[in-house]
């Protein structure tokens, strides 16, 4: 198709493709040297129980702290960690920072997991090795997957998976609705808990798709005793309908934004005094 343009026209998109191409290049030399810095740090949101409100965990997701101060998000950084062979380092130093960071919690941490992690053989082993150095147990730690991870390599998946659940660490599917879901993907694993994605989520008071989207989620997940995390839950009513629809637990904007380790700190001794 680019033959049929006429020169002139060709041309005039290249300046902007290479503008693209350096400008992630010149992202990827950053985060090499910040990933170095130790410059992406985690932040925690809360995840709390619908009913109660109590809070039964957090989710770690990563922060890049940046020196311009410009904000550069995850779903900037991480799909360029993965694609030049950062992600595991990244990951890893985060997971090694939370199990210092959270430790005297004494709560459950979620962490998100790339397809690509699960394809290497010895990612299991490169997690279990900072939870056995760090002293964090294993039961504290659930991972974060999406359905894609099933996709990109089914087999190096499930065998990383259960080593590591064999272990004590726990299993979420991550983003359920969005990307390929299959239900042969809940069946593959021995999943812990299902996570509705926020897009449905923050929709299902003005979108009765996505609310009849979110009913069936409750209704398979029920079905198969499979606990369920609404994520995005940024107002009261819609805590109070998932609540009354059967969803567990939640998380979003409503109950906290993702913090750093010193501002949850600061939250969990005020409401304990
Ligand atoms: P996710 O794992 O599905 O995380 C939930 C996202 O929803 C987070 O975005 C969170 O800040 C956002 N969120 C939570 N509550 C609300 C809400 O009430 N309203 C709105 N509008 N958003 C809410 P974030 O932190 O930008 O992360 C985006 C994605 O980047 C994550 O989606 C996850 O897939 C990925 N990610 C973040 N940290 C890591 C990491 O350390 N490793 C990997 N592999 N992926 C990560
Ligand atoms: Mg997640
Ligand atoms: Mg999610
Ligand atoms: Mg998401």
């Amino acid at each position: 198709k680019a033959k049929q343009l006429g020169r002139g026209q060709h041309c005039a998109f290249e300046p902007m493709l290479d503008a693209e191409i350096r400008r992630r290049a010149e992202i990827e030399r950053e985060m090499r040297e910040a990933v170095e810095r130790d410059a992406f740090v985690p932040y925690y949101q809360p995840i709390v129980d619908l009913r109660s409100g109590a809070v039964v965990g957090y989710e770690l997701l990563a922060r890049w702290d940046r020196s311009d101060g410009a904000a550069i998000g995850p779903e900037l950084f991480i799909p360029i960690a993965e694609e030049c062979g950062l992600i595991d380092t990244l990951m890893l130093r985060l997971l090694r920072r939370a199990c210092r960071e959270t430790r005297d919690w004494e709560v459950p941490i979620a962490i998100n997991v790339s397809p690509t992690q699960l394809k290497d053989p010895w990612f299991s082993q490169k997690l279990l090795g900072v939870l056995i150095r760090e002293h964090f147990p294993a039961r504290l730690l659930t991972i974060e997957i999406t359905e894609n991870a099933l996709i990109v390599d089914a087999q190096s998946a499930q065998e990383a998976i259960e080593s590591l659940r064999n272990q004590g660490v726990q299993l979420a599917l991550d983003d359920f609705g969005t990307g390929y879901s299959s239900l042969q993907h809940l069946q593959m694993l021995p999943f812990d808990r299902l996570k509705i994605d926020r897009s449905f989520v923050t929709s299902m008071d003005r979108d009765p798709q996505a609310l009849k989207l979110i009913l069936a989620i409750i209704a398979l997940a029920t079905t198969l005793e499979l606990p369920v995390v609404a994520e995005g839950i940024e107002s009261r009513a819609i805590a109070e309908t998932l609540a009354r629809l059967g969803c567990a637990m939640g998380q979003g904007y409503l109950y906290g934004h993702p913090m750093s380790a010193a501002d949850i700190e600061a939250m969990r001794s005020a409401t304990a005094a």
